[in-house]
């Protein structure tokens, strides 16, 4: 009953909208998903925290950390931090999650950490059995398998996490899916991926997991080889950070994740097969505290303001609305059926999935 009452005057909406609309066809051929651990709506939408820069407790350089992201001007200082999002994407995409002008995105999970949070990204079901970070086997079907059983799709689909527990999350032993998580070396040998799995055998390991870059260089070289249609990046470091109350890191993970997705744009926009023809999704898997601001190192089912996401979009069928700025709500658990609407196809498997959202992938 919950998940009807959520859903049904949007139902009602988009049934009195489609009837003077002719249906798009979808034109992406490809889709990257990308996922910034824990990382907040508020400096997403708003830049730095000007509390959080001047709390000697997590910022140690103020004033370094100051130069290099604050601005008296919201528009200025959240650019500074996530200049990818401001101008690519908030010129050629959509951004939701802006709070302050009542644009929600919400958790349908009650536990509002990592594992759960994952999993209704991918299957589209707030699961209360899975309730834990530990390495469980997921039993929920996900997008990623479904599409990678569809024509033109199959051994076209292809994850690179920096976090171990993905491949439990994402079942690989039942999915099927290619799946490169911390420790993992690449699929085979050449000059490149050999100077890549060197690095990553031989680095330090600050959080405890491979740092993010060379969960993107992975994935970006994987993808120039292979030409996956469908990839996913899971970073994680921002989180980390996060609990470890160190906030001037956590916006320079965030910032570098930044510059990552402006790579990662910038070879699809330049290769034949990814050109106009590749949606990017990015999103979180859990927000965090705010309300008292020392509540931003955590999150979970405590924390009642870290169920509080964002989503941003960019691609073909992607209509450039920018910074979305009408009342909404919006779940997570909408993200999985959207992500095959986006590639034309219906999301099912064998459990409840949630509608699809339709500003993404219909112009
Ligand atoms: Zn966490």
């Amino acid at each position: 009953m919950m998940h009807m009452n959520r859903y049904v005057s949007m139902v009602a909406l988009s049934v009195l909208i489609s009837i003077q609309k002719i249906p798009a066809q979808s034109r992406s051929e490809n889709l990257v998903i990308v996922t910034l651990d824990g990382m907040r709506w508020q400096e997403i939408f708003g830049g730095a925290d000007s509390a959080l820069l001047s709390n000697k407790n997590f910022t140690r350089d103020s004033a370094g950390t100051r130069l290099k992201f604050w601005n008296d001007d919201i528009g200025k200082r959240r650019k500074n931090l996530f200049p990818f999002l401001w101008s690519t994407v908030a010129g050629q995409g959509q951004l939701y999650g802006n709070r302050w002008l009542g644009n929600d995105v919400n958790n349908a999970n009650r536990y509002k950490f990592s594992y759960p949070g994952y999993n209704e990204i991918f299957t589209g079901y707030p699961d209360t059995a899975v309730n834990s970070n530990d390495t469980v086997l997921n039993k929920n079907i996900n997008v990623l398998e479904f599409i990678n059983k569809q024509a033109g799709f199959k051994n076209n689909v292809a994850a690179f996490t920096t976090w171990e527990v993905f491949p439990y999350i994402l079942n690989k032993w039942r999915s099927n899916l290619y799946i490169n998580s911390d420790k993992d070396t690449l699929p085979y040998t050449n000059e490149k991926f050999r100077l890549i799995d060197n690095i990553q055998s031989l680095t330090t390991r600050p959080i405890g997991v491979r740092p993010d870059i060379l969960t993107y260089i992975a994935a970006r070289e994987y993808m120039k080889e292979m030409k996956p249609r469908v990839l996913y990046i899971a970073f994680d470091e921002t989180d980390d950070l996060a609990h470890a109350g160190m906030y001037d890191q956590y916006l320079e993970s965030a910032h570098a994740e930044d510059r990552m997705l402006e790579d990662l744009w910038t070879y699809i926009q330049s290769a034949p097969q990814y050109k106009n023809k590749t949606t990017l999704m990015v999103t979180c898997d859990h927000g965090r505290g705010d309300n008292p601001k020392e509540n931003w190192q955590h999150h979970g089912e405590k924390i009642f303001d870290a169920g509080q996401i964002w989503i941003a979009a960019i691609g073909p069928d992607t209509s450039p609305a920018g910074e979305m700025k009408n009342k909404g709500l919006l779940y997570q658990e909408q993200l999985a059926a959207t992500f095959a609407k986006v590639l034309g196809f219906t999301f099912e498997a064998n459990h409840p999935v949630a509608p699809p959202i339709e500003s993404i992938y219909k112009k």
